[in-house]
Protein backbone atom coordinates (compact mmCIF):
# COMPACT_ATOMS: atom_id res chain seq x y z
CA UNK A 1 0.00 0.00 0.00
CA UNK A 2 1.12 3.69 -0.73
CA UNK A 3 0.04 6.63 0.77
CA UNK A 4 1.26 9.57 -0.66
CA UNK A 5 -0.44 12.59 1.51
CA UNK A 6 1.72 14.07 4.20
CA UNK A 7 4.25 11.67 4.50
CA UNK A 8 6.45 12.00 7.06
CA UNK A 9 10.55 11.94 6.17
CA UNK A 10 11.65 9.96 9.22
CA UNK A 11 11.43 6.08 9.44
CA UNK A 12 10.60 3.80 11.97
CA UNK A 13 11.22 0.10 10.18
CA UNK A 14 9.60 -2.69 12.49
CA UNK A 15 9.41 -5.94 12.02
CA UNK A 16 5.37 -7.15 12.22
CA UNK A 17 5.48 -10.16 14.99
CA UNK A 18 2.50 -11.13 13.20
CA UNK A 19 3.12 -11.62 9.42
CA UNK A 20 6.71 -10.69 9.88
CA UNK A 21 5.88 -8.35 7.44
CA UNK A 22 8.31 -5.16 7.31
CA UNK A 23 6.72 -1.75 7.62
CA UNK A 24 7.30 1.85 8.51
CA UNK A 25 5.63 2.64 11.65
CA UNK A 26 5.68 6.41 11.12
CA UNK A 27 2.96 5.81 8.40
CA UNK A 28 0.81 2.88 10.05
CA UNK A 29 -2.35 4.04 11.18
CA UNK A 30 -3.22 3.62 14.81
CA UNK A 31 -5.67 0.70 15.73
CA UNK A 32 -8.96 0.16 17.08
CA UNK A 33 -8.72 -1.41 20.33
CA UNK A 34 -10.88 -0.16 23.13
CA UNK A 35 -7.63 0.77 25.10
CA UNK A 36 -5.99 3.83 26.36
CA UNK A 37 -2.47 2.79 24.98
CA UNK A 38 -3.60 1.72 21.03
CA UNK A 39 -0.50 0.75 18.96
CA UNK A 40 -0.29 0.43 15.42
CA UNK A 41 -1.30 -1.69 12.22
CA UNK A 42 0.94 -3.51 10.42
CA UNK A 43 -0.43 -2.64 6.53
CA UNK A 44 0.16 -5.93 5.30
CA UNK A 45 -1.76 -8.40 8.21
CA UNK A 46 -3.96 -5.48 9.71
CA UNK A 47 -3.14 -6.58 13.14
CA UNK A 48 -1.49 -4.36 15.90
CA UNK A 49 0.60 -5.38 18.58
CA UNK A 50 -1.94 -4.64 21.59
CA UNK A 51 -1.82 -7.96 23.09
CA UNK A 52 2.11 -8.27 22.29
CA UNK A 53 3.73 -9.35 25.72
CA UNK A 54 4.70 -5.81 27.58
CA UNK A 55 8.75 -6.31 27.59
CA UNK A 56 8.29 -6.34 23.48
CA UNK A 57 5.83 -3.01 23.62
CA UNK A 58 7.87 -1.45 26.16
CA UNK A 59 11.13 -2.18 23.89
CA UNK A 60 9.66 -0.89 20.35
CA UNK A 61 8.27 2.43 22.45
CA UNK A 62 11.80 2.50 23.37
CA UNK A 63 13.69 2.49 20.33
CA UNK A 64 10.68 4.73 18.51
CA UNK A 65 12.20 8.14 16.92
CA UNK A 66 10.02 11.26 19.82
CA UNK A 67 7.93 11.96 16.99
CA UNK A 68 6.19 8.68 17.23
CA UNK A 69 6.30 9.34 21.30
CA UNK A 70 4.65 12.58 20.43
CA UNK A 71 2.15 10.81 18.53
CA UNK A 72 1.15 8.42 21.13
CA UNK A 73 0.84 10.80 23.59
CA UNK A 74 -1.54 12.99 21.76
CA UNK A 75 -4.06 9.96 20.63
CA UNK A 76 -4.09 8.89 24.47
CA UNK A 77 -4.92 12.92 24.80
CA UNK A 78 -7.14 12.77 21.79
CA UNK A 79 -10.24 15.44 22.83
CA UNK A 80 -13.34 13.54 21.43
CA UNK A 81 -16.63 15.08 22.13
CA UNK A 82 -18.71 13.54 24.47
CA UNK A 83 -21.70 11.03 23.47
CA UNK A 84 -25.19 12.10 23.08
CA UNK A 85 -27.31 9.62 24.48
CA UNK A 86 -30.65 9.06 22.61
CA UNK A 87 -33.45 9.29 24.89
CA UNK A 88 -34.98 6.14 25.85
CA UNK A 89 -37.91 6.30 23.96
CA UNK A 90 -36.07 6.87 21.12
CA UNK A 91 -33.06 4.62 21.14
CA UNK A 92 -32.80 2.21 18.19
CA UNK A 93 -33.37 -1.31 19.37
CA UNK A 94 -32.01 -3.84 20.75
CA UNK A 95 -29.50 -1.99 23.04
CA UNK A 96 -26.11 -1.87 24.07
CA UNK A 97 -25.50 0.01 27.60
CA UNK A 98 -21.42 0.86 27.86
CA UNK A 99 -20.21 2.11 30.77
CA UNK A 100 -16.68 2.84 31.22
CA UNK A 101 -15.21 6.41 32.51
CA UNK A 102 -12.96 6.51 28.99
CA UNK A 103 -14.23 9.11 26.51
CA UNK A 104 -11.87 7.60 23.80
CA UNK A 105 -13.25 4.25 24.59
CA UNK A 106 -16.85 5.26 24.18
CA UNK A 107 -16.19 7.40 20.73
CA UNK A 108 -14.87 3.83 19.55
CA UNK A 109 -17.09 1.72 20.69
CA UNK A 110 -20.52 3.21 20.22
CA UNK A 111 -19.36 3.84 16.39
CA UNK A 112 -18.63 0.12 15.87
CA UNK A 113 -21.86 -0.72 18.07
CA UNK A 114 -24.03 1.81 15.74
CA UNK A 115 -22.34 0.26 12.54
CA UNK A 116 -23.63 -3.46 13.77
CA UNK A 117 -27.30 -1.76 13.48
CA UNK A 118 -27.68 -1.66 17.36
CA UNK A 119 -28.70 1.44 19.43
CA UNK A 120 -26.03 2.52 22.10
CA UNK A 121 -25.65 4.70 25.18
CA UNK A 122 -22.88 4.99 27.22
CA UNK A 123 -22.23 6.11 31.13
CA UNK A 124 -19.26 7.39 33.07
CA UNK A 125 -19.56 5.18 36.39
CA UNK A 126 -20.88 2.37 38.27
CA UNK A 127 -23.55 4.67 39.96
CA UNK A 128 -25.05 6.18 36.88
CA UNK A 129 -24.50 2.58 34.21
CA UNK A 130 -27.31 1.54 37.26
CA UNK A 131 -29.63 4.77 36.70
CA UNK A 132 -29.21 4.25 32.80
CA UNK A 133 -30.05 -0.06 32.87
CA UNK A 134 -32.56 0.66 35.02
CA UNK A 135 -33.68 4.16 32.34
CA UNK A 136 -32.99 2.46 29.16
CA UNK A 137 -33.39 -1.55 29.65
CA UNK A 138 -30.75 -2.34 27.40
CA UNK A 139 -30.15 -6.52 26.17
CA UNK A 140 -26.64 -6.05 27.10
CA UNK A 141 -24.10 -4.07 29.81
CA UNK A 142 -20.83 -4.00 28.20
CA UNK A 143 -18.97 -2.60 31.61
CA UNK A 144 -15.44 -1.93 32.81
CA UNK A 145 -14.64 -4.10 36.18
CA UNK A 146 -12.53 -1.03 37.59
CA UNK A 147 -14.78 2.09 38.42
CA UNK A 148 -15.49 4.99 40.47
CA UNK A 149 -18.46 5.38 42.49
CA UNK A 150 -19.04 1.51 41.77
CA UNK A 151 -17.36 -1.24 40.81
CA UNK A 152 -18.72 -2.46 37.19
CA UNK A 153 -18.62 -6.12 38.80
CA UNK A 154 -20.94 -4.76 41.72
CA UNK A 155 -22.90 -2.82 39.47
CA UNK A 156 -23.82 -6.46 37.00
CA UNK A 157 -24.51 -7.86 40.06
CA UNK A 158 -27.14 -5.52 40.88
CA UNK A 159 -28.52 -5.22 37.45
CA UNK A 160 -28.78 -9.26 37.58
CA UNK A 161 -31.12 -8.98 41.20
CA UNK A 162 -32.82 -6.56 39.88
CA UNK A 163 -36.96 -8.00 38.64
CA UNK A 164 -36.80 -5.46 35.48
CA UNK A 165 -33.41 -6.04 34.24
CA UNK A 166 -33.44 -10.10 34.89
CA UNK A 167 -32.95 -10.55 31.02
CA UNK A 168 -30.29 -8.15 30.38
CA UNK A 169 -26.52 -9.46 29.84
CA UNK A 170 -23.67 -8.31 31.69
CA UNK A 171 -20.12 -8.65 30.19
CA UNK A 172 -17.52 -7.21 31.93
CA UNK A 173 -14.56 -6.09 30.28
CA UNK A 174 -10.85 -5.82 32.38
CA UNK A 175 -7.25 -5.36 32.00
CA UNK A 176 -6.68 -5.98 35.80
CA UNK A 177 -8.85 -9.29 37.00
CA UNK A 178 -7.25 -11.43 34.48
CA UNK A 179 -6.85 -14.05 36.95
CA UNK A 180 -8.64 -17.06 36.48
CA UNK A 181 -9.63 -16.60 40.18
CA UNK A 182 -10.88 -12.95 39.23
CA UNK A 183 -12.70 -14.41 36.07
CA UNK A 184 -14.58 -17.09 38.05
CA UNK A 185 -15.43 -15.10 41.21
CA UNK A 186 -16.92 -12.82 38.25
CA UNK A 187 -19.21 -15.18 37.04
CA UNK A 188 -20.36 -16.82 39.68
CA UNK A 189 -20.88 -14.45 43.10
CA UNK A 190 -21.19 -11.04 40.57
CA UNK A 191 -23.59 -13.26 38.29
CA UNK A 192 -21.82 -12.07 34.43
CA UNK A 193 -22.42 -13.69 31.54
CA UNK A 194 -18.82 -13.30 30.11
CA UNK A 195 -15.48 -11.76 31.32
CA UNK A 196 -13.13 -10.67 28.29
CA UNK A 197 -9.36 -9.25 29.12
CA UNK A 198 -8.78 -6.43 27.86
CA UNK A 199 -7.47 -4.81 25.44
CA UNK A 200 -10.28 -5.70 23.14
CA UNK A 201 -10.28 -5.27 19.55
CA UNK A 202 -13.18 -3.97 17.08
CA UNK A 203 -13.89 -8.09 16.15
CA UNK A 204 -13.85 -9.25 19.45
CA UNK A 205 -16.54 -6.45 20.37
CA UNK A 206 -18.70 -7.22 17.16
CA UNK A 207 -19.04 -10.90 18.47
CA UNK A 208 -19.21 -10.14 22.10
CA UNK A 209 -22.46 -7.83 20.93
CA UNK A 210 -24.09 -10.26 18.48
CA UNK A 211 -23.64 -13.44 21.10
CA UNK A 212 -25.25 -11.32 24.20
CA UNK A 213 -27.88 -9.67 21.90
CA UNK A 214 -30.83 -11.82 21.55
CA UNK A 215 -31.93 -10.39 17.91
CA UNK A 216 -28.97 -9.77 15.14
CA UNK A 217 -29.12 -6.13 13.88
CA UNK A 218 -30.90 -5.84 10.68
CA UNK A 219 -29.43 -2.29 9.37
CA UNK A 220 -25.31 -1.70 9.14
CA UNK A 221 -23.11 -4.16 7.70
ZN1 LIG B 1 1.67 -8.09 9.87
ZN1 LIG C 1 -4.68 -2.71 19.11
Amino acid sequence: MTEASGVPTIKFKVDCPYCGGKYDAMKASWCNCLSKDRTLKCPHCEECFCKAPVADRNRFWAGAPPELKERRRLQGLEKTAPFQNPPPETIRRPMVLIVDDDRLLHSIATRIIERLGYGVAVAQDGVEGLALAQQYRPELVLTDAMMPKLDGREMGRLIKNDPDLKNTHVVVITSLYTDSRYKHEALSQFQADEYLSKPIDARQLQDVVKRHVTRQGTAGR
